[in-house]
């Protein structure tokens, strides 16, 4: 999938290159349609160039005097050009290609070769479109964190406060993120419903994609129907959900949100396991979000798939009171 978001990007390259080139070739055919003279003097400078190009490399006989003669030829064309702009009040630009970014002159690398601002720029951008989290990510990332939203009151049997206990959570986010690429952790979130999972899930879905990693966001409800029209319904399948389906395994994050709302049958159990195996032993890594308990958990899925969740998912429990009527119905 980086793969395909890299060649859409070259693609984009390629096609702001031409357009910058044409538009050229069409402002320089509408000086020449004005004054005639323009392109005589850009047709004689081109020849002349060539000519004098040929005889640096060939050397000849005389032909210092003739370089010279040649270099003086271009200087008066040349100055007859800019004469005739000023006078006519034709901006320089109108003879130069304009490209979208001169940094690189759309090509992506910059003249020492090292990667343009505006090549990170677009990765980042077309990550954020394929992660299925796009604008949302705007307003939910750490930026916008806030611990003091969480009750700092003991709660029930917890032994952590609600605020304490995701202070933890964030900190160990951070971990998850900074060693994303060397550690091979995965995290589970489980808890009630508006204690803060999503919310998370889309501060640490943010950081990634802001470094270049691809990273995609899918409900479990969505992510099964996606799975059942990819193996039911193949020939009819349409390349969105054929780019999606391979999204699922080939993502370096995988946030599989609100696991236990998809109806659970033998079907969607053994896919989840093929999921949770496939990544674990590819080094992709997952985030799964529930509003199932751990009980809840071990009674719905098979015990091949909580004993790779307890082995390699660092689980956490976020609890408290329902903070969406506080901050907003997203979290
Ligand atoms: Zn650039």
């Amino acid at each position: 999938m980086k793969e395909e978001i890299v060649n859409k990007i070259k693609k984009d390259y390629q096609r702001n290159r031409l357009k910058a080139t044409e538009d050229l070739k069409t402002r320089k055919e509408e000086i020449y349609d004005m004054i005639p003279r323009m392109k005589e003097i850009d047709q004689a400078i081109a020849s002349l160039s060539l000519e004098l190009a040929r005889m640096l490399i060939s050397k000849g006989n005389d032909w210092v005097e003739k370089t010279n003669y040649l270099r003086e030829t271009l200087s008066l064309l040349k100055s007859e050009k800019s004469h005739i702009m000023q006078k006519r009040k034709i901006p320089a630009i109108y003879f130069e290609e304009v490209y979208q970014c001169q940094n690189c002159r759309d090509t992506g690398y910059d003249a020492h070769g090292e990667m343009c601002f505006c090549y990170r720029q677009k990765l980042i951008n077309e990550l954020y479109n394929v992660s299925g989290l796009g604008e949302l990510l705007k307003r939910e990332n750490f930026d916008a964190f806030d611990s003091l939203v969480f009750s700092d009151s003991k709660y029930g049997s917890e032994k952590m406060t609600p605020r304490d206990n995701i202070k933890l959570i964030a900190k160990h986010s951070q971990h998850f993120i900074t060693h994303f690429e060397t550690h091979d952790r995965n995290m589970l979130f489980y808890g009630s419903t508006g204690v803060g999972k999503t919310f998370m899930c889309n501060c640490i879905a943010k950081e990634l994609i802001d470094k270049g990693i691809l990273v995609l966001y899918q409900t479990a409800f969505k992510m099964f129907e996606i799975i059942s029209e990819h193996k039911f319904n193949r020939n009819l399948e349409s390349y969105a959900n054929k780019d999606n389906f391979s999204m699922i395994y080939e993502a370096d994050l995988l946030i599989l949100d609100d696991l236990g709302t998809e109806s659970i049958n033998s079907f969607t159990t053994t896919e989840l396991f093929n999921i949770i195996n496939t990544r674990m032993i590819t080094n992709k890594k997952t985030i799964i979000s529930t509003n199932l308990s751990l009980e809840r958990m071990s009674e719905t899925y098979s015990d091949r798939i909580m004993s790779r969740i307890i082995s390699k998912y660092d689980i956490f429990k976020f609890y408290g009171k329902d903070i969406r009527t506080r901050r907003g119905p997203t979290c």
